[in-house]
């Protein structure tokens, strides 16, 4: 049977890496060409990323993952509970960028769990930062009060700390030197409502704001105190910060309605790092508190490697081969290419260098299936938690991954921002899990091939929505449709 990749493309066209220059209709004519052997070169698939990224046509809202929304409520708490973990593992004043993403997951063992977790860099974590999570760790067993937790986590975690607030801030054009003190109400609540008084009441009942402090007083206060915060802040000032933001979204329901959907999840975020607290503290309750052995172990990715690409889009897309647009010149290209993709980037001539890094999530995932695999007792679905919402490629290698993984054993993780990233490193395929390599190389083809079917203008207009989201991930939402009419 065709897959829905072959049914939009045709019969996967797969060639040769070309070494001598062949025509356009010299391609079209050969019976079988699979895009994945040309993108086995390092160098192509290299340059086809960032030719790729460069135009970066998704630019999609961020979005759940199609085995999220389908999975039941149990495991939808355990992957949140999982991400909030991986935000305690974003340290502080590392000088890499890498580290600055996070994902984990945990394995059931006897009489206790095992947490793992990755950054998109093979660096270790210090000696300081080992024995944070040590202590973390041993404050969770022994049911530490919430509030010591979080003092525990912010000196560590305060870099991503301070940005969440500084991105509530940031609505309001606020920053630690702009704290507009003539403005007041910031938010836009109504007093008037009846959400607004309920609200109100419970946070100066819980003495969360104090007894004569109005609700809209204390958000502006709120607001104020989070675009102050700076690096250099204090744990005591962005405890309060933290804590306020909590009050504000968790303790009492109805400020959804009150602020804006943006101010709203922004606020949301900076909640988390209390509410994860509190989470993770019950999880760790349940399976037996100070008696349970939890272990931290932390996975090492590939080395990433730095390697120089051409900075142009047309270049790097055409190292593939020069059968391409041979006929149009590169400036003709890049114009026609912004017809179809606003966003795309001129891309200067020469070459960049770009670091290429194996990201968290996909180790993650790698890991627990080759321990699934080797042990089979691994039952259920492969959880992870990540700190950030997927990108396009570890979305699609992940989706690729899950259509030859048993359905109650999949790899689930929570988000996909949709975006194409650049120096995205392929993983070494698992042994028995060819085929996910094979198909993504031939959709990252599939994606070449559309780009410079746009720039060629060999598209009518009125056909000339860019491919959105890939052929195979419509293929996923299908099938979950079916699954969800199977459920009924
Ligand atoms: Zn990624």
């Amino acid at each position: 049977m065709e897959s829905l990749l072959e049914q939009q493309f045709g019969t996967p066209v797969t060639r040769q890496p070309v070494s001598q220059p062949v025509s356009r209709q010299t391609l079209h004519n050969e019976s079988l060409i699979h895009y994945h052997q040309a993108l086995s070169d390092r160098s192509i698939f290299n340059n086809c990323l960032h030719g790729l990224a460069n135009t970066n046509f998704h630019h999609a809202e961020g979005t759940d993952t199609a085995v999220y929304r389908m999975a039941d409520k149990a495991v939808k708490k355990h992957i949140n509970m999982l991400d909030g973990l991986a935000l305690f593992l974003i340290f502080r004043g590392r000088d890499r960028k890498d580290q600055s993403v996070v994902a984990t997951g945990m394995i059931r063992e006897t009489g206790g769990v095992k947490i793992v977790y990755a950054n998109n860099s093979s660096r270790s974590a210090s000696p300081e930062q080992k024995d944070y999570i040590d202590e973390l760790v041993e404050k969770f067993k022994n049911q530490y009060p919430v509030d010591d937790i979080l003092k525990h986590v912010i000196p560590f975690c305060k870099e991503k700390i301070v940005q969440r607030c500084k991105k509530l801030a940031a609505i309001f054009d606020m920053n630690s030197t702009t704290l507009r003190e003539d403005v007041s109400n910031f938010f836009g609540v109504r007093s008037d409502v009846a959400e607004y008084t309920e609200i109100e009441t419970t946070l100066r009942d819980q003495k969360w704001i104090q007894k004569t402090t109005s609700l809209s007083t204390a958000l502006d206060t709120f607001l104020r105190c989070a675009a102050k915060l700076t690096q250099l802040s204090t744990t005591k000032d962005i405890f309060y910060v933290l804590c306020l933001a909590y009050g504000f979204t968790i303790i009492t329901p109805g400020m959804e309605n009150l602020v804006k959907p943006l101010i709203w999840r922004r606020m949301k975020k900076m909640a988390d790092y209390r509410k994860i607290c509190i989470r993770t503290r019950d999880v760790i309750r349940t399976i037996g508190g100070s008696s349970a052995s939890i272990t931290v172990d932390q996975l090492f990715p590939p080395d990433e490697l730095q390697y120089e690409v051409y900075n142009s889009t047309l270049e790097a897309l055409n190292t593939w081969s020069t059968v391409y647009p041979s006929d149009s010149p590169l400036q003709d290209f890049e114009s026609q290419l912004k017809e179809y993709y606003p966003d795309a980037k001129e891309g200067q001539s020469g070459k960049i260098k770009i670091l290429f890094s194996q990201h968290c999530e996909l180790t993650v995932a790698k890991y627990l299936l080759r321990l699934k695999t080797a042990t089979k007792s691994l039952l259920g679905p492969i959880e992870i938690g990540c700190s950030k919402a997927s990108c396009f490629w570890c979305d699609l290698y992940l989706t690729e991954l899950n259509h030859i993984l048993p359905a109650h054993g999949r790899v689930i993780n929570r988000a996909t921002h949709g975006n194409l990233c650049d120096g995205w490193m392929m993983p070494q395929a698992l042994p028995g899990y060819e085929n996910v390599n094979t198909k993504v190389l031939d959709c990252i083809g599939c994606q070449v091939e559309t780009v410079f079917a746009c720039g060629n203008d060999r598209r009518r207009k009125s056909d000339s929505l860019p491919l959105d989201r890939g052929a195979l991930l419509q293929d996923d939402e299908m099938q979950n449709e079916i699954l969800k009419e199977a459920m009924v």
